[in-house]
């Protein structure tokens, strides 16, 4: 079995699930250029918790984990089912990380946003991997690290978060002018990315200000750490869809490794 490439999504703005706009359309071309994967493992900046828990449920509800926005987002349902053999398996690679079999959690908007797009018949199993929100980006990209032998057993790694996420400054209008500093530290990813420059990309701290600004809070930025550990080195990128949303929201996403099947 050839080994399956590493996607980022930038999931941006749960109104993009109700919209058909480029970055939705990217998402779909990922699902059909990419070889079928016989699952997918989902890290989301949604699931930010004390410790590591991962899906188990055999089918997972939709969690509708956004406020204020149209009833019609909310009646959407994505009926993946669930991979208990899967989970079990992620728990056994990340020993001696505990990692908790959860039953609770189901798929959050930053999986199922993406992953309706990607794959609309809802027939691949998806299974998510929550985000020790007490751990720093090193113990992250160890993680990822460990879960690379799943690429070479047929399933999708997919981190969903955003590069650049500032709610706090984000502008309320889609044609927003973007923030300068978003700019910089979205091309600044992007750079490093093409260098495959993962010790900037996991520091990104040390990038001054304009990182503090682009991560306030780490959930949508450390997915893309868990797609960067998983890699080998000099893996090819390939940057799917880009552009800042609201202000400071990166849409970027990116394709790693293997060349799209056509
Ligand atoms: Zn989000």
């Amino acid at each position: 079995m050839a080994r399956m490439p590493v996607v980022f999504f930038g999931h941006g703005s749960p109104m993009n699930v109700l919209e058909d706009n480029r970055y939705t359309r990217a998402w779909r071309e990922i699902g059909r250029a990419l070889p079928r994967p016989r699952a997918v493992l989902c890290v989301s900046a949604h699931w930010y918790t004390r410790g590591t828990g991962v899906t188990a449920a055999q089918a997972p509800k939709t969690i509708h984990d956004f406020y204020g926005f149209p009833r019609e987002l909310y009646a959407l349902r994505y009926p993946a089912p669930g991979d208990p053999v899967l989970a079990a398996r992620v728990r056994d690679l990340l020993a001696p990380t505990e990692v908790a079999l959860d039953h609770e959690w189901g798929l959050d908007h930053g999986a199922w946003a993406v992953l309706r797009s990607a794959y609309p018949d809802a027939d691949v199993p998806a299974v998510q991997l929550s985000i020790d929100g007490t751990q720093p980006a090193s113990f992250h990209y160890a993680l990822g690290r460990r879960l690379a032998p799943l690429r070479d057993e047929g399933v999708l790694l997919a981190g969903s978060g955003n590069v650049v996420h500032n709610l706090s400054l984000m502008a309320r209008s889609t044609d927003a002018a973007r923030y300068d500093w978003a700019v910089r530290f979205n091309d600044f990813v992007r750079d490093a990315l093409a260098r495959g420059d993962h010790r900037a990309l996991v520091r990104w701290e040390d990038a001054g200000e304009d990182a503090r600004r682009a991560i306030p809070t780490p959930e949508h930025y450390l997915p893309l750490v868990y797609c960067l550990g998983a890699l080998e080195p000099g893996e090819p990128v390939r940057i799917a869809v880009d552009g800042i949303d609201l202000g400071s929201i990166s849409m970027l996403s990116a394709v790693f490794g293997a060349a799209p099947s056509g």
